[in-house]
């Protein structure tokens, strides 16, 4: 068997597309734009150039994007004073604190300072606790966007064996939740599951979110699976390069000849995080505005 590429690349130009298209009916409607305000703490390099793109993505799916890049030294008090403004500010839909943090300050602080409303991360305590018992509020992108690419390619969910492999609370808590709210049969396993290959071997649907490159293979999937990388590795240089190659936590090309289909490293999962937190700030802007969101957004 070879596995069918679920490009996930396209699929999230296609939601940014729609974001862009509905964003635009909402500026009508509204009489303004829906805004994110995203927030950076000191000068990481990677943190720098997500925020970069975060912006460029608001802007060309027609949003606002304000940028509050703070020095490194900045206080527990000052930035919790600019959450409470943000919190206030009727222009603002969305507020993401992008982590991590530098070590002075408290994430999970901050994170219960933002209001649940305007949380597109849907990292708050009341979201997690809204995903745990099905009520409506903001789920991580990252898992959402899993979740999209797998209805898209299976449809209906119900009685799958579903393993997701990590338990954070950015991915695979919120991941499991998701299959399960889809009637999935779920596993979570994580760094101290026994027979890990063997509880993989199960699965219908296999989600990877360790951070161990190509850790899974082959052999520990069923025929038929469909595996979702969640993982972001980048393997040792080879000789004469300067950076190495991305992989996933799946061995993709081996995987490939059991699995139906499978999400690749680069461009699977990766693009469809900036693609949802689009779409989770669009609907966070309608629910502000007291608008009924699109309901294929
Ligand atoms: P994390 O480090 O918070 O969690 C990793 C999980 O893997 C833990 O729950 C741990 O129990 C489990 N684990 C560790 N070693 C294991 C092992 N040997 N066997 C089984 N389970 C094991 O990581 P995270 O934030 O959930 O991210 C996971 C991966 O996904 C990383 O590679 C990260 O870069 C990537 N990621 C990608 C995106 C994206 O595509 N946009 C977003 C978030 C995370």
């Amino acid at each position: 068997m070879t596995a069918t590429r679920i490009d996930g690349k396209a699929f999230a130009a296609a939601l940014r597309e729609r974001v862009g298209g509905y964003a635009a009916s909402f500026e009508e409607a509204a009489g303004r734009k829906a805004g994110l305000a995203v927030v950076l703490v000191g000068d990481d390099p990677a943190s720098q150039v997500y925020v970069g793109s975060k912006g460029k993505a608001t802007v060309a799916a027609n949003m606002a994007s304000f940028e509050h890049r703070l020095p490194d030294e900045t206080t527990s008090q000052e930035l919790l004073a600019l959450v409470e403004q943000l919190n206030q500010d009727e222009s603002v839909d969305g507020i993401l604190v992008q982590l991590p943090l530098p070590s002075h300050l408290d994430e999970q602080s901050i994170i219960s300072a933002i209001s649940p409303d305007k949380d597109v991360d849907g990292f708050h305590v009341i979201n997690a606790g809204r995903l745990s018992v099905g009520q409506s509020g903001f789920v991580p992108c990252t898992p959402l966007g899993c979740m999209m690419l797998l209805t898209d390619r299976l449809g209906d969910l119900s009685g799958l064996e579903a393993v997701v492999i990590g338990r954070s609370n950015i991915v695979g808590k919120p991941m499991a939740q998701l299959l399960l709210d889809a009637n999935a049969t779920v596993t979570i396993a994580h760094s101290r599951t026994k027979d890990l290959p063997g509880v993989v071997k199960r699965a219908d649907i296999v989600v990877a979110a360790v951070g161990r490159a190509e850790m899974v293979k082959a052999e520990w999937l069923k025929e038929g699976a469909t595996v979702i990388d969640v993982g972001i590795n980048r393997l040792p240089p080879e000789p004469g390069k300067e950076k190495g190659r991305l992989v996933g936590d799946v061995a993709f090309n081996e995987a490939s000849e059991v699995a139906a289909a499978i999400t690749p490293v680069p461009g699977g999962v990766g693009p469809m995080t900036i693609a949802v937190l689009l779409r989770n700030t669009l609907v966070a802007a309608h629910r502000n505005a007291g608008l009924t969101a699109p309901e294929d957004l």
